[in-house]
């Protein structure tokens, strides 16, 4: 399970996304895809969506000093959670 990670790009989230359960988003903004937790990735079309506008668009880091300087876009593509890829 990948849990702590993000459903529209992967990155790893300390605090679990979703919650606990997997049912109680905590409607935080993700540093990397800017995705609200909870909002655009409430269905895996929205998520499907919202990751290709990203990517379409650059894929920046709505954070950009949140980003490590050996980041690597395939690298954490490959963290999504199965069932959202
Ligand atoms: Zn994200």
């Amino acid at each position: 399970m990948k849990e702590h990670n993000c459903r529209v790009c992967g990155l790893y989230i300390e605090d679990k996304p979703w919650g606990k359960d997997g049912l109680c988003p905590t409607y935080e903004i993700c540093p990397c895809c800017g995705v609200e937790f909870g909002n655009e990735d409430y269905t895996p079309e929205s998520i499907k969506r919202f990751r290709n506008n990203w990517i379409q668009q650059g894929a920046k880091w709505d954070e950009s000093r949140d980003k490590p300087e050996n980041w690597n876009l395939n690298e954490q593509l490959r963290d999504i959670p199965d069932d959202y890829l």
